[in-house]
């Protein structure tokens, strides 16, 4: 497996120079296009890591899975989905435009961003900041990560500049998808997109729902084999946007990305794969890191499908 890593990771580094950084997050702006890490977390316990994978760098919509299982375990499935579909929608992950011409309104699924800022909504606390206290507790636990915490800059940086979310939920609100003080529930959003991780936690968060919800090494049950499926579904049908699709072809296994450059994977039974490319396709994916998950797909025959 290390011998492998190793020459895809050489193999694949070229591409990211057809790839770009996110700026529109300014704070995002600043990332190392060159980089690239592998981080593979099987269910023996066992790590296998190349090139970057050390490197820090925002979760952000990779985050919209771990805010979804805990937005169900506090509400139930049906309060959930009764506010947010299960289709996949075509559109770019920040588009508008579903949003007033499904009706009733409902953003189309919990993968983009309204679906996202909406199952944000729905995180129980007394405030902003407790309800962000308990997700951050429960990225640490899953990723088995007790150190995870925001990056500050980059959560300022998208607070300041974050107007097309900021329309979307006050749209939201207005149809009554949600109720309550928007700038709130953005504000954490916003720091939920905003915590640092590497390669090593998201394969692990990714291991974590390949053992059905269940902490590899103490098997203590975090959430039910349902939640986990659900969340891992939504993966393969909207978890690398308007390209789930292709991914699903390409790759075949539950994954999702975030505009910071990291793909949080999946394979039911045994491994989470975490890899990091900020230089980005036109789609908002790791365009090198699309290219090792092909690349590994193919030597190891892991396609669910
Ligand atoms: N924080 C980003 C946003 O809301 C997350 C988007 C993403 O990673 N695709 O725009």
């Amino acid at each position: 497996m290390q011998i492998l890593l190793n020459k895809i990771l050489e193999n694949c580094r070229r591409i990211t120079e057809k790839g770009k950084v996110a700026t529109y997050i300014p704070a995002l702006g600043k990332a190392d296009p060159n980089d690239l890490g592998i981080c593979v977390a099987d269910m023996n316990g066992d790590l296998f890591s190349a090139g970057d994978y050390e490197k820090k760098f925002t979760i952000q919509s990779i985050s919209k899975t771990v805010t979804l299982m805990l937005a169900i375990m506090d509400n139930g499935i049906e309060y959930v989905f009764d506010k947010i579909g299960m289709e996949p929608t075509g559109d770019a992950f920040n588009s508008i435009i579903k949003l007033e011409i499904v009706s009733p309104s409902k953003p189309l699924n919990p993968m983009i961003n309204a679906g996202a800022i909406a199952v944000t909504s729905m995180i129980k606390g007394k405030n902003s900041l407790e309800k962000f206290h308990r997700l951050l507790n429960f990225f640490r636990k899953i990723s088995g990560n007790e150190n995870l915490d925001i990056n500050e800059e980059a959560y300022l940086s998208e607070k300041a500049t974050g107007d097309r979310n900021r329309s979307m939920a006050y749209f939201m609100r207005d149809v009554g998808i949600f109720t309550g003080d928007v700038e709130d529930i953005l504000d954490v959003y916003f720091r939920q997109c905003s915590i640092e991780v590497n390669c090593i936690d998201i394969a692990k968060i990714g291991l974590f729902l390949a053992n059905d919800g269940r902490i590899p090494e103490t098997g203590e049950i975090i959430t039910s084999e349902k939640v986990s499926r659900i969340v891992k579904t939504f993966m393969v049908t909207c978890g690398m946007y308007n390209a789930s699709g292709q991914f699903a072809i390409n790759v075949g296994i539950p994954a999702k990305s975030g505009v910071g450059g990291g793909i949080m994977t999946s394979i039911p039974h045994k491994m989470g794969i975490g890899v990091y490319g900020p230089a980005l396709d036109d789609k908002g994916n790791s365009i090198g890191g699309c290219e090792m998950l092909k690349k590994l797909s193919e030597e190891l025959d892991f396609s669910i499908f």
